[in-house]
């Protein structure tokens, strides 16, 4: 779980129904925030979640182990 500790702010993951990735967001300039996971998914609106889950997703671990 030492990963998420990284974050600066809340985590946000998404659970694809298969495997667990890391969320990156930004915020529009305006209207929504922008989701995508670590490893260049869109993520679904609503889909995110701002729970502590371990994340599966081979390609976002790899991801936040080079971006951190
Ligand atoms: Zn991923």
């Amino acid at each position: 779980m030492s990963t998420i500790d990284k974050f600066a702010g809340k985590p946000l993951r998404w659970n694809d129904g298969t495997i667990v990735h890391a969320v990156q967001s930004t915020q529009a300039r305006k209207g929504e925030p922008m989701l995508w996971t670590f490893c260049q998914h869109d993520v679904p609106d609503g889909e995110a979640v701002d729970e502590d889950l371990t994340v599966t997703c081979p390609a976002c671990l790899h991801e936040l182990s080079v971006e951190f």
